[in-house]
C-alpha cells in the first residue's frame, strides 16, 4: 500500500511537496496542486457546514472537470462516501441511484439541475445541493443550492485568498480509513439494473498505485483523462494514478476525437487510457497523424474488447502500442495488464489478444460450473481475488453472495489461461450464442470483422432464428468515406470462419450504441433485433 492510505491524503502531501507544481488542466485554464487543495478543503467545508456527516454519501453528476475533481476530493476530506453518477443517465435512473445510495448530498451542473434534477431530487433524501456552472461557481436562487468558490480559469492566487478568506476549512478528523467505503460505483448497467460496488479506499489506493508503478513513467507525468472521471477506469487509473505520481492531469469535459487529439498536439501528454471504442474513433478522424502520439510512453486500453487489427493498425498508423488491460467496477478498475516491457501474446487457435497478466498480490482462476479450475487452455468463468476486489455491492447481500461467493469475484466473463500465465477473455458468459447446438462468442466474430478495412465498429449478437434458435446478426458502423455492402461483409467472414459462425445477418448503422463509457450495448442492440 502506498504510504497515504486514501486520496484526499495524497493531494495534501503532494499540495504540500510541490504547491506550485499543476494538477489539473482544464482548456486554457489550470489548477496547481496548492489550489486544489485549498479548494476541495473548502468543499469540505461546505458539505460539513449543510450537515454532512462521515459515511454519508455525497453524489457527484459531472463531466470530466476540475469541479468533479474537486467535488469528489472534498466530499472525502468530509469523510462522506463518494456516489458517481453516470451524466448520461436519464432522469430515471439518476432517481434510482440517489434513493438507492441514499445520497444527502448532489453536486451537479447547473444546467442539469434547472433541466432536470430539481425535480428528480425532489423525491430522495438529498438535502443538499453544490452546483457548478461550466466555468465559474456561482450562487443560486434555491436555499438548497449552495455555490464552491468560483474557479480560476487560469493560474492566479488572487482566487485562492478569496476562497481561504470565505472560512472554508475541512473539517477535522474525517479522514478515512483504508477499509472504509471510498465509492458507491453503480455498474453501467450492460447486465441489468445497475448495483453499487462499494469500493475501498484500499482497493482504490492499491489500484492507483499499481498503475503508477507498473507503468514506468516518466517523473511528474502528464495523463490524459480520455475516460470519463465517473468511470471507476477513470477514477482510478487516471485520477488515482495522476495523484500518486504528482502529475499532471489534462481533461476535456467529454470526448470528441478533434478535441482530443488537438488536446494531445498541445498538452503533450505520456500516458492516457480508454475503451478500444475511443482509439477506433481517434484511428478514423481525418486529421489524425503520427505527430499525435509522439509524447506518448504508455497507452493502454480497457475495460472492453480490444481487437488484434486494432493494435496493428494503431502501430503502423500512428506508432505506439495499445496495451490490453481486463478490469470490472468490482475489481476496482484493472485486475490483469500487458507488463510495460512486453507485448500481448494473440492466441493461435481462436484470434484473441491476451489481456494480461494478473497483477501482484492478484489471484485468476478459471473454473467450470461446478467452481472446479480446469487446465491451462481450457475455457471456464474468470474469478478473481485480490486487494482490489471490493467487499461487495452496497445493500444487496444476496447478489454479493452470489457474485463473491468466499469472497472471490466471479466476473461472468469466460477465459482462459495459457502455460505462460497470460488471460485470455473470450466473452462474457450471457452474450454466447447457440446456434442449432454450436457455441459461437460474438468477439470472435467481431475480430475478423475488424480486419475489414472499410469497418469502423462491430458488434455481433444472437437472433431468434425458426430453424437454428438463434443466428449470428453483426451491426456494422463504417470508417468515413468507406462504402461496403452487408452482403460482402457477410461474405468477408464466411471466408475466415467456420459455417455456423459467420454472420447470416449484417446491418449497417451509421453509429452504434454505447455506455458513456463507451462500451459498444450489445443488449441494446438484440432489443433492437426483438422489437423490429
Ligand atoms: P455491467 O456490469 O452492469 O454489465 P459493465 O460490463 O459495463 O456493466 P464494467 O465493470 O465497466 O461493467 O465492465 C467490466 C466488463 O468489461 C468485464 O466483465 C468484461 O466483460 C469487459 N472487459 C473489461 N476489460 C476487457 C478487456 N480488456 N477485454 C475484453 N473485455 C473486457
Amino acid at each position: 500500500l502506498h504510504p497515504e492510505d486514501s486520496l484526499a491524503r495524497a493531494l495534501r502531501r503532494v499540495a504540500a511537496e510541490h504547491p506550485r507544481r499543476t494538477f489539473l488542466t482544464y482548456f486554457d485554464g489550470r489548477l496547481t496542486y496548492r489550489e486544489a487543495d485549498r479548494l476541495s478543503d473548502s468543499v469540505a467545508g461546505h458539505l460539513a457546514a449543510r450537515g454532512v456527516r462521515r459515511g454519508d454519501r455525497v453524489a457527484v453528476l459531472l463531466q470530466n472537470s476540475p469541479h468533479f475533481v474537486l467535488a469528489v476530493l472534498g466530499a472525502w476530506k468530509a469523510g462522506a462516501v463518494v456516489v458517481p453518477v453516470n451524466p448520461m443517465y436519464k432522469s430515471g435512473e439518476v432517481g434510482h441511484v440517489l434513493r438507492d445510495s441514499e445520497a444527502v448530498a448532489l453536486i451537479c451542473s447547473d444546467r442539469a439541475w434547472e433541466s432536470y434534477l430539481r425535480e428528480t431530487a425532489a423525491d430522495s433524501p438529498v438535502t443538499c445541493v453544490l452546483t457548478a456552472c461550466e466555468l465559474d461557481f456561482q450562487t443560486r436562487g434555491d436555499p438548497r443550492v449552495l455555490s464552491f468558490e468560483r474557479l480560476p480559469r487560469a493560474a492566479g492566487t488572487d482566487d485562492l485568498t478569496e476562497a481561504a478568506r470565505a472560512g472554508h476549512a475541512a473539517p477535522e478528523d474525517r479522514d478515512p480509513a483504508p477499509g472504509d467505503t471510498a465509492l458507491i460505483s453503480y455498474t453501467s448497467g450492460t447486465s441489468g439494473a445497475p448495483k453499487g460496488a462499494t469500493n475501498t479506499h484500499r482497493n482504490v489506493m492499491y489500484n492507483a498505485e499499481r498503475q503508477r508503478t507498473g507503468l514506468a513513467l516518466p517523473e511528474a507525468p502528464v495523463y490524459f483523462a480520455l475516460a470519463p472521471l465517473f468511470h471507476i477506469t477513470g477514477m482510478v487509473c487516471q485520477l488515482g494514478a495522476c495523484l500518486n505520481s504528482a502529475g499532471n492531469l489534462v481533461l476535456v469535459h467529454r470526448f470528441e476525437p478533434g478535441v482530443v487529439l488537438d488536446a494531445f498536439a498541445e498538452h503533450r501528454p505520456h500516458y492516457t487510457v480508454g475503451p478500444s471504442t475511443a482509439f477506433m474513433a481517434l484511428a478514423a478522424h481525418p486529421d489524425v497523424t503520427r505527430a499525435h502520439f509522439a509524447s506518448f510512453t504508455n497507452i493502454s486500453s480497457g475495460g472492453a474488447p480490444l481487437p488484434p487489427a486494432l493494435v496493428e493498425k494503431f502501430r503502423a498508423g500512428f506508432g505506439p502500442y495499445l496495451r490490453n488491460g481486463y478490469g470490472l467496477t468490482e475489481c476496482t478498475a484493472p485486475c490483469a495488464a500487458v507488463p510495460p516491457h512486453l507485448e500481448a501474446p494473440v492466441d493461435p487457435v481462436s484470434g484473441t489478444l491476451a489481456v494480461g497478466v494478473p497483477g501482484p498480490e492478484t489471484v485468476v482462476r478459471i473454473v467450470d460450473d461446478l467452481g472446479a479450475e480446469v487446465p491451462f487452455g481450457e475455457q471456464g468463468e474468470i474469478v478473481v481475488s485480490g486487494p482490489q476486489v471490493v467487499p461487495g455491492y452496497w445493500r444487496r447481500p444476496d447478489a454479493t453472495a452470489e457474485t463473491f461467493p468466499g469472497g472471490e469475484l466471479r466476473t461472468g466473463d469466460i477465459g482462459f489461461m495459457d502455460a505462460q500465465g497470460w488471460l485470455y477473455v473470450v466473452d462474457r458468459k450471457k452474450d454466447m450464442i447457440n446456434a442449432s447446438g454450436f457455441k459461437v462468442w460474438p468477439r470472435e466474430v467481431e475480430d475478423v470483422l475488424y480486419t475489414h478495412p472499410a469497418v469502423r465498429e462491430a458488434a455481433v449478437v444472437g437472433v431468434p432464428d425458426e430453424y437454428r434458435g438463434e443466428t449470428v446478426k453483426a451491426y456494422i458502423s463504417l470508417r468515413p468515406g468507406a462504402g461496403t455492402e452487408p452482403d460482402a461483409l457477410a461474405a468477408y467472414c464466411k471466408e475466415r470462419l467456420a459455417a455456423y459462425k459467420y454472420p447470416r445477418q449484417v446491418e449497417i448503422l451509421p453509429e452504434l450504441p454505447k455506455t458513456a463509457s463507451g462500451k459498444i450495448l450489445r443488449r441494446e442492440l438484440r432489443s433492437r433485433t426483438t422489437h423490429d
